[in-house]
């Protein structure tokens, strides 16, 4: 009888140490893994970094508005 063993082609989990082959990082706001680079290094995920550094207003989304011309032939 073999002992009961992981399957040796087991993958390990996306944001698991084992993938990463680093230290988990957690969000310091709410606690989930953080799997990308900026959000290990700002110790915030995408959202809580959002919720604290709101993306102040683009300059192109006026010029935007004022370039928005009717499609023609409508
Ligand atoms: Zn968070």
């Amino acid at each position: 009888m073999e002992p009961s063993e992981p399957a040796p082609d087991a993958e390990p989990l996306p944001g698991t140490a084992a993938a990463t082959g680093r230290r988990p990082v957690r969000c310091r706001m709410c606690g989930r893994p953080l799997t990308g680079t900026a959000s290990r290094r700002t110790g915030l995920g995408p959202a809580c970094d959002a919720k604290l550094h709101p993306a102040p207003p683009d300059i192109r989304t006026r010029r935007h508005e004022v370039e928005q011309d009717a499609l023609p032939g409508t």
